[in-house]
């Protein structure tokens, strides 16, 4: 004979794991306690408008009030919501784990209709209350008619004791007896700041007060006219107003007011989804302040008006925390662990879709308003970049949306960019990384009309990388990295090549130098330095990562001798003449440094033997 039966817990030994694992941050107890009161004031605005409850003023205003009593040491938690009846206390609070906000829900499915605004869900919320508070009691009058009031107190949640009670309101009030060890939350800033970080959205008034009844009574004489409170919270969050009424004034002072950021936003998108999930939100894309700012977004997660977390990367894709913004899932329940996420088949859905519509709106952007889009692209392209690194798919779906500054202070993209020069390069993008750095080679390349795009952040080394690998057909070359033919002039003559090459050689002294010797079609320029496009790529990496430092990485620098350049041609007809010996090898070194400095910036020996060199050589010319 099989058996069957109900497994028990026992609460002496469940309460302790509920106490320390359920919630890794001990303020969201007042989050708990606060939307329970919002719980239980929409759930008496539903019946209302069920007609299931009639002898309530209209006029009445639905408010949570929070009050410190610091000599008492204690907070209470009032509201005039639905209330509790002794058999719902009995059932709702003494029955750990089971939720009335389900409960109601369940109760009242049909008639709800799609929005759910109740945020209860596992009924364990509750019981929060004892991380902070030694003794809990609950005093209730249940909206119900004929109901009496009830009180509930329990010494650390395992035993209670209940009571019939003398409270005259509608509405429940919650008093926590602070324990010792939580002493820091009787304190007015410690709780301001929980209830603005949680609480600053919620649906429903939400009103502090600090209240001191020793205080009170020196006072007694002084205050005649009660002080109007000011709710901490806002409750119509612009995000869940439909995009179509809000207007752009809206969602900047929105952006302001919650980012602390004195600049308008560049532009915002205004998510709003109901099938196959629920999501609302606005995402923001900021003005940065300075280019070498660290982009730090914030993305606010909430769950029905109420704070969750920011930047929960399993909600929001990764990228898109380098942006501001809320959102609004309702359907994400507060207290739920990261692992529990990471398996949600409706949590990757609504990242994909929230990557999507930003895809989307920078898509739209680019193809409508290519103006703007452009006087954005410093701001939006490190986003764009990461979030290209990061998320193929998404990478897939702006690409053609990806666009280059030039060295002219034009915008192109990658096919613009080719089209544009097809005639002089083939499938390759030329680029800088500093435009002052590299002028010389700008100037070489600008002679023959071609240009360059620019990309000079941190990002771009592994961004170009990236799109290489996906599109094979292009490879990005920094200017200095080689020499296309348009540069160079058609001869093949080789004449004299041999003999430049060796005089270099015997000149400069450098081990193992490269040398090359081209026909460029900038005759002014004597030579100049190219440096191996991977090569060099390869050493940025491994120093941006901080590997490989005390290695000395092979440069890979090319000296390349214009022969179309006079200075070189009088070289060529020098060399064999030995009164002539020391001048050419000053010429040589001469010529070396300058292509160098044109390359990169000279270490202080190399400057100082610049300098020495060139007076040697203005002194030569003045003794001529
Ligand atoms: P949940 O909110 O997830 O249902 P809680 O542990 O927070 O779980 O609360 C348990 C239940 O106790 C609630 O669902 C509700 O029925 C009842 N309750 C708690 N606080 C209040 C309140 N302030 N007013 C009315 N009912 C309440
Ligand atoms: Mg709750």
């Amino acid at each position: 004979m099989s058996e069957k039966g109900n497994l028990s817990i026992n609460s002496e030994n469940i309460l302790p794991i509920i106490k320390k694992w359920l919630y890794s941050d001990t303020d969201i107890f007042l989050r708990e306690l606060v939307s329970n009161g919002c719980d239980a004031i929409t759930k008496l605005q539903k019946l209302c408008e069920l007609g299931e409850v009639e002898n309530i003023d209209e006029n009445e205003e639905y408010y949570v009030r929070v009050e410190l009593n610091t000599s008492e040491k204690t907070i209470k938690i009032i509201d005039n919501g639905i209330g509790m009846t002794d058999e719902e206390i009995k059932k709702f609070i003494n029955q750990i784990a089971f939720s009335g906000a389900s409960a109601f829900i369940e109760q009242y499915k049909d008639k709800l209709g799609a929005e759910n605004e109740i945020i209860g869900h596992f009924g364990l919320g509750f019981y929060s209350a004892f991380m902070v508070a030694e003794k809990v009691e609950i005093n209730s009058l249940s909206y119900k008619e004929g109901s009496v009031a009830t009180k509930w107190i329990s010494d650390g949640g395992i035993e209670y004791e209940m009571d019939s009670s003398d409270k005259s309101t509608r509405g429940t009030e919650i008093t926590l007896f602070v324990s010792e060890d939580s002493k820091e939350f009787l304190n007015e800033y410690k709780l301001t700041s929980i209830l603005d970080k949680y609480c600053n959205f919620m649906p429903v008034n939400i009103y502090f007060k600090n209240v001191d009844n020793k205080k009170d009574e020196e006072n007694k004489n002084e205050e005649k006219t009660p002080e109007k409170l000011e709710p901490i919270n806002v409750t119509n969050p612009l995000w869940m107003k439909n995009p179509s009424d809000c207007t752009d004034d809206e969602y900047k002072e929105f952006y302001k007011s919650v980012f602390h950021d004195f600049n308008d936003p560049l532009f915002w998108i205004h998510l709003n989804m109901d099938y196959p999930f629920k999501l609302k939100g606005i995402l923001y894309f900021p003005k940065l302040k300075n280019e070498y700012e660290t982009i730090e977004g914030q993305v606010k997660l909430y769950c029905n008006q109420v704070f969750v977390a920011d930047n929960v990367k399993e909600v929001i894709p990764e990228f898109l925390l380098l942006l501001k913004g809320t959102m609004d899932c309702p359907e994400i329940p507060l207290n739920v662990s990261r692992s529990f996420l990471q398996n949600d088949s409706n949590v990757a859905k609504m990242s994909s879709y929230i990557s999507k519509k930003v895809a989307d709106k920078l898509n739209s952007l680019f193809k409508k308003e290519r103006e703007s889009y452009c006087n954005y692209w410093k701001d939006i392209s490190p986003f764009i970049k990461y979030g290209c690194i990061k998320e193929k798919s998404f990478y897939d779906k702006i690409k053609n949306s990806i666009i280059f500054k030039t060295t002219k202070d034009d915008f192109v993209t990658i096919e613009e960019y080719l089209e544009k020069n097809k005639d002089k390069i083939e499938n390759k993008m030329f680029y800088v990384t500093d435009k002052q750095q590299q002028s010389q080679y700008i100037k070489m390349f600008e002679e023959q009309g071609i240009e360059a795009v620019i990309l000079d952040t941190n990002l771009d080394n592994a961004f170009i990388s990236y799109l290489e690998s996906y599109e094979t057909n292009i490879k990005f070359m920094r200017i200095d990295s080689d020499i296309t033919n348009s540069l160079k002039d058609e001869t093949t003559d080789t004449e004299g090549n041999e003999d430049l090459t060796n005089l270099f050689k015997e000149n400069l002294e450098k081990e193992d130098i490269k040398i090359k010797i081209e026909n460029l079609k900038s005759s002014s320029i004597s030579a100049i330095i190219l440096l191996d496009e991977q090569g060099r790529r390869m050493q940025e990496m491994s120093k941006m990562f901080g590997g490989m430092q005390g290695l000395n990485m092979p440069t890979n620098e090319e000296l390349v001798i214009n022969k179309n350049n006079d200075l070189v041609k009088t070289l060529l007809k020098l060399k064999d003449n030995e009164s002539k010996k020391e001048d050419v090898k000053l010429i040589c070194n001469q010529i070396y440094d300058l292509a160098m400095m044109s390359h990169k910036q000279l270490s202080n020996k190399e400057m100082n033997d610049f300098i020495e060199r060139s007076n040697k050589i203005l002194n030569i010319l003045a003794n001529a």
